[in-house]
């Protein structure tokens, strides 16, 4: 059997003038879930719908099992995607809806019971889609997508509008379907998002791809070898571990991080000069510090590159701000 792997190569696709997708190339792999994160504007949804044969590409290809998803032999089996929750008529029941998808695909009607239990959505089957909140629009999304018990999910942005249970279930959910040896491709333009959900990441700014990375080597690239400190004797402390060639900086009142000696070294001099500490362990950064560095590097490498000059802003921003106009508001959050 062909390994299910999505393989994207040399992308591209402009509306107009600006590139929204630019020559990217990445492969996603069964057995995990990938994050596909960038801000709003970052050619994610973009690139999702190319995959899924619905825009075409100005260059370059989107493969499932080494196929173009238009050449798949029974494509709702191999995969299934939530491109956008809006998407049903807002007069037909939630159940009449997946039960129209599995007719109209050829799939077993015993299916959309079985996904409608899935998603939790079982109570609400015989509601109208019009009066869904946008959670429960969007557990109907999933529901749709696991209705041919794919091996490929691509989900655009599944956690919009979910509340902190439903977040939970999401990730749940995910994190068992990769588990099943599934290859789940999952975007958000919030990298907290995915912290406790992706293995791998595929990060990409202004159509461009910033990082291909496990999510466990951008988190420790981040952190670098940051030592947070907590001492009631904070100046103390500083001089210390300054005249020790560390590269000390404030944190709060009793908190510092220290760079350059290491935890161990930390406090063998501390303790032999006596200062008192309360706490002393390496610093795990977050996966939105992660991010914030990433663009800031990316922003820096494009100021320095003529040819890109215009892009410098690009996503250096990092907190999701990549295209004016496109703000988290507007995806309904
Ligand atoms: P993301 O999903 O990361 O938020 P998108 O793929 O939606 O990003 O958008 C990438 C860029 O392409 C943005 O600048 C967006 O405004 C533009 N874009 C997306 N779809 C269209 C379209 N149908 N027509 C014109 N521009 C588009």
């Amino acid at each position: 059997m062909t390994e299910m792997t999505i393989a994207v190569s040399g992308l591209s696709k402009r509306y107009g003038r600006t590139p929204a997708v630019d020559a990217l190339s990445f492969t996603v792999r069964p057995g995990r879930v990938t994050g596909f994160v960038g801000p709003n504007g970052a050619g994610k949804s973009t690139t999702m719908r190319m995959m899924m044969g619905l825009d075409a590409p100005d260059a370059g290809t989107a493969l499932i099992g080494g196929l173009p998803y238009r050449e798949l032999p029974d494509p709702l089996r191999v995969v299934g995607a939530l491109l956008d929750a809006e998407a049903v008529h807002p007069g037909r029941r939630a159940r009449a809806h997946l039960l129209w998808q599995a007719r109209y695909n050829g799939l077993p009607v015993r299916r959309v019971d079985e996904v409608l239990e899935q998603v939790g959505l079982d109570p609400a089957a015989r509601r109208r889609a019009g009066g869904f909140s946008l959670g429960m629009r969007q557990r109907l999304g999933i529901a749709g997508a696991l209705l041919g018990d794919p091996q490929v999910l691509i989900l655009d942005e599944p956690v919009n509008g979910l509340d902190p249970e439903g977040i939970r279930w999401i990730r749940g959910l995910l994190r068992s379907l990769a588990a099943e040896g599934r290859t789940v491709l999952v975007s958000s333009h919030l990298m907290g998002e995915l912290q406790d959900t992706a293995d791998h990441l595929i990060v990409i700014g202004r159509g461009r791809l910033l990082a291909d990375t496990e999510v466990d080597e951008l988190l420790a690239a981040a952190s670098d070898d940051r030592v947070e400190l907590r001492t009631a004797h904070r100046a103390e402390a500083m001089a210390v571990l300054a005249a020790e060639g560390g590269t000390v900086s404030v944190l709060g009142p009793d908190a510092l991080t220290v760079t350059g000696l290491g935890a161990e070294r930390i406090a063998a001099e501390l303790a032999s000069h006596a200062v008192p500490f309360a706490h002393l362990a390496p610093h795990r950064a977050s996966l939105e510090e992660a991010y914030l560095d990433l663009t800031r590097e990316a922003a820096d490498y494009r100021a320095h590159d003529p040819a890109a000059a215009p892009a410098a802003a690009a996503s250096g921003s990092g907190s999701g701000s990549g295209s004016g106009s496109d703000s988290a508001e507007e995806k309904g959050r």
